[in-house]
């Protein structure tokens, strides 16, 4: 890489101030990393062979391990996230090396009877150069959820990180390196959206694989559909809780609280909308404000419940929001400010807006902020049609001490995953996910992971 290459700040959104240089890759230099991983996997004899990869898999997870504290730190300060959550990305992302190690050698084919005379198999082989975008808030548990089981079935990666966060996926590779495995199967392109875009654009891009906002996914998805190249698309969400009288409040609550601060609202499968049954409706609005109102506002190394959020323009969309909401007739119940003695910096108090209909921006936009948007219902189906009358479909949760009704309403609500008196498992790794509707298309995490990164390839063998 020349070293005269354009670079920009990595910015610490606790203190505001740059803590690192990231280079801005031209366009030759992403032409260089996507070579250098087409060359990689096309030449690779060993690449060929899943205990090979199991065995480099399995040795990165350990370097990750060791040098677990470096990463979360680094974490922590890139993306503002409380110290405890970057701490816990690291234990994720461990356990994702762990996951597609052991998958490598479980991709079986099928043996199809033709007849006496035929013998008809089925492979699934690697697609070859796999690009890879992924956003910024989650780094490091997001470059190993694409890439672990992309390059556990036999395909080069080239990764490109958000610009607000780079700094563990850059870690990651050269772990990857160090881990054995070989050279250049791990691109990272770091750079802003044309850097992504370049990639898309590739020749020698085989498949690519999208997280990120719908807005960003749509112009990917035609860039893909130029070239004639599948894209797996995992996009934002707005995802209810749905909360039925006879539900165990004293589960409830955490839970919704913690579906919604988790990296300060900041993650795609957040618990933003709280639709809640009219006759417990003030009791849980109550409930869940005063654990909002007891939140430890912070940065994240001196582990807060809530940390800043990402980026000024991201308060500023918070902000927005809310101010449309107002307007809109929606009630700011708690939160709603920058907290005191914070009026310069990236923090918004963690919000709670009743009143929220479903014509309203804050019922059918993503915020990526901690505001929760509480809607009543009276009847199960109002609470279906609600919780479906979404332009997203990522994640649910459903509360209920009634069990019939629980798998009924798992069955009619449109995401992707849900969730039955809990709201998500730790790590998830093992589980599909992705969405429905706006939310994307395709399914990440578990085995479904290896079957998107894989493709059938029929052998027909007369005798
Ligand atoms: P974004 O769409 O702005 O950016 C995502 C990535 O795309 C970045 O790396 C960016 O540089 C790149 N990019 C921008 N323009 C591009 C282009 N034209 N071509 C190719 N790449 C381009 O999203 P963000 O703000 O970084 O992330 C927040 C969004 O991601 C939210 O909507 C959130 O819900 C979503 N998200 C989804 C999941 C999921 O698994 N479903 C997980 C995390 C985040």
């Amino acid at each position: 890489m020349s070293t005269a290459a354009p670079t920009f700040p990595a910015v610490d959104p606790a203190t505001r101030q740059p803590f690192a240089e990231v280079v801005e890759m031209t366009p030759a230099q992403v032409d260089e990393v996507v070579r250098s991983a087409r060359d990689a996997q096309r030449t690779s004899h060993e690449w060929r062979f899943p205990v090979n990869r199991a065995a480099a898999l399995s040795r990165l997870a350990r370097l990750i391990e060791r040098d677990g504290a470096e990463l979360a730190e680094l974490e922590c300060r890139d993306t503002g996230k409380p110290m405890a959550q970057a701490v816990a990305d690291v234990a994720v992302t461990v356990r994702y090396l762990e996951f597609y190690a052991g998958a490598c050698d479980k991709l079986e084919g099928r043996s199809i009877p033709l007849g006496p005379d035929v013998v008809d198999y089925t492979l699934r082989v690697p697609w070859g150069v796999c690009a890879q975008i992924i956003p910024w808030n989650y780094p490091l548990q997001m470059i190993t959820r694409v890439a672990a089981p992309a390059l556990a079935g036999g395909n080069a990666v080239v990764v490109k990180p958000s610009e607000l966060a780079s700094q563990t996926p850059i870690r990651w590779a050269q772990l990857a390196v160090e881990a054995g495995i070989p050279e250049g199967m791990v691109g990272i392109a770091t750079g802003h959206g044309a850097v992504g875009a370049a990639l898309v654009d590739h020749p020698d891009v085989a498949h690519v694989t999208f997280v990120g906002s719908a807005a960003t996914g749509t112009a990917v998805a035609h860039a893909c559909a130029e070239r004639l190249v599948p894209v797996e698309l995992e996009l934002g969400g707005k995802s209810p809780n749905v909360v039925f009288a006879d539900a165990d409040l004293d589960r409830v609550v955490p839970a919704v609280v913690k579906a919604l601060i988790q990296n300060a609202g900041q993650s795609c499968s957040a618990g933003s909308r709280l639709l809640v049954h009219a006759d417990i409706h003030d009791e849980v609005v109550a409930r869940v404000g005063d654990a909002l109102d007891a939140l430890r506002i912070g940065p994240g190394k001196d582990d807060p419940d809530l940390g800043p959020v990402v980026a000024q323009t991201q308060l500023d969309r918070a902000l927005g929001m809310l101010d449309t909401a107002r307007r809109e007739g929606a009630t700011v119940a708690r939160g709603g400010e920058r907290p005191a003695g914070h009026e310069d910096d990236w923090y918004l108090q963690a919000t709670l807006v009743t009143g929220v209909t479903p014509g309203m921006e804050l019922f059918r936009e993503e915020v990526f902020g901690p505001v929760l948007a509480t809607t009543p219902f009276t009847t199960d189906a109002e609470a279906i049609e609600l919780a479906n009358d979404s332009p997203y479909g990522l994640v649910a949760g459903v509360w209920t001490r009634d069990l019939s009704r629980a798998h009924r309403v798992a069955a009619a609500i449109d995401v992707g995953q849900v969730f039955v008196n809990s709201y998500g498992v730790a790590g998830g790794v093992e589980i599909p996910f992705g969405g429905m509707k706006r939310s994307g298309y395709g399914r990440g995490k578990g085995m479904d992971a290896m079957f998107a990164y894989t493709q059938v390839k029929n052998v027909c063998v007369a005798l």
